[in-house]
């Protein structure tokens, strides 16, 4: 029996290559976004108390409704938007599975969907497999910026969705309000959906405001919003997430939800209802991660990486340019075999592999470990 693959040109994600060699070398992990830090005790024993108080069976499709009830307060707070608990959020395994479940919810075989490069390497498989084409968009090199005009360019009449992230994965790159206008403009003038990945919304630096789709109704009456606890809470294996969508639209996203998952692990979003409360434990977020990105960018002024200037993620690129010529790929599988530091090489979030010989770096690590990597690091010689 042979099976016609829905995915004929995808091999194994980049993480988990990066990683498996990291562990065969013993090399630091700075590929693979997760901290190496202990998250919060609290949330642990929250979670732990949950289970032993019985709430270990499913919880409603949609999430539990104290979650969705937490989240909905969080969301009035920080982006001025007063969602529905009971039809404007479902809670998700994960961020991933989010987008993935927004995307088959809206594509249909032919739809194309404006995607920026370097894309988070899920994006483009997750199109495809609905038989939706990917419309690639490189950001502008060094500055990863969107090109506005050539995204107007790009623009069909089969053109269904535009994806945007912000943070951005692996740039670090954050929308401005430049771009907010822009996009307002595009969405109106040509009717699609946005598929807003915001996972990174508390991971934002240098007095950044985060820029998210739930706070402007003309862009959130068309948005999927997708969120990761995992990200916020430092608990990556957790895997659990949400997306806001205004109902018409989480109203099918949930048709496609509640078949596939149908209801996310329960101690953790009783747990997590709770310690939502705690305002501090994500607004503190972004000050604790800058701390670590501001020691790394120091310790990294003494190699020859050259730094690429960015204001979120738990990620910072740099470019090699000026030492090595080899691509982007083999130095970082060189660099984790024989200096053993992993990162993730940005050639693979391009669908051509494009190289302008940057890779990207995890700062979401001890300082010790972050002082171990540049030790490392410095001694590199080519
Ligand atoms: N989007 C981006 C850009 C990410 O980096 C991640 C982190 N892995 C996710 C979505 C989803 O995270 P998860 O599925 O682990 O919640
Ligand atoms: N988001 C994480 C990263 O970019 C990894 C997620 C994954 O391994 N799929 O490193």
């Amino acid at each position: 029996m042979q099976i016609l693959s829905k995915l004929p040109n995808v091999g194994t994600t980049i993480f988990t290559t990066m990683s498996v060699l990291a562990q065969e070398h013993g090399a630091i992990n700075l590929g693979q976004g997760f901290p190496d830090f202990m998250m919060s005790e609290e949330l642990i024993d929250l979670v732990n108390d949950s289970m032993k108080a019985g709430n270990n069976q499913y919880v409603h499709m949609n999430g539990l409704p104290a979650l969705r009830e937490e989240l909905s307060k969080k969301c009035l707070k920080l982006y001025n938007n007063n969602i529905d608990v009971n039809n404007e959020i479902t809670i998700t395994p994960g961020g991933t599975y989010a987008i993935y479940t927004a995307l088959t919810t809206v594509l249909n075989k032919g739809d194309e969907v404006i995607v920026f490069e370097p894309a988070y390497d899920s994006y483009i498989p997750n199109i495809e497999i609905n038989g939706a084409i990917p419309v690639l968009i490189s950001l502008q090199y060094p500055s990863y910026r969107i090109p506005w005009d050539e995204v107007r360019a790009k623009i069909t009449a089969n053109t269904k969705m535009i994806m945007i992230n912000s943070p951005h994965n692996p740039t670090g790159m954050v929308l401005d309000e430049e771009d907010i206008n822009q996009l307002k403009q595009i969405v109106a003038e040509h009717d699609l959906f946005i598929l807003s990945d915001e996972v990174y919304e508390h991971l934002i630096f240098d007095d950044k405001k985060h820029l998210s789709m739930l706070n402007y109704p003309e862009l959130f009456e068309r948005s999927f919003v997708c969120f990761s606890f995992g990200k916020t809470y430092h608990c990556t294996g957790w895997k659990l997430g949400y997306c806001i969508a205004p109902k018409p639209l989480m109203q099918e996203f949930r048709k496609v939800h509640q078949f596939n998952c149908f209801s996310c692990n329960s101690p953790v979003q009783f747990a997590l209802a709770t310690y939502l409360k705690n305002e501090n434990a994500y607004l503190s977020l972004g000050k604790q991660l800058q701390q670590k990105r501001d020691y790394f960018r120091t310790l990294m002024q003494q190699t020859p990486f050259k730094l690429i200037p960015s204001h979120g993620s738990y990620f910072e690129c740099y470019s090699y340019e000026g030492f090595s010529e080899q691509n982007d790929f083999d130095l970082a599988v060189e660099l984790t075999k024989n200096y053993g530091i992993a990162t993730i090489p940005v050639s693979s979030f391009y669908k051509n592999k494009e190289d302008n010989k940057v890779l990207r770096f995890c700062f979401a690590k001890k300082e010790e470990t972050l002082y171990k990597a540049f030790e490392r690091l410095k001694k590199i010689k080519f």
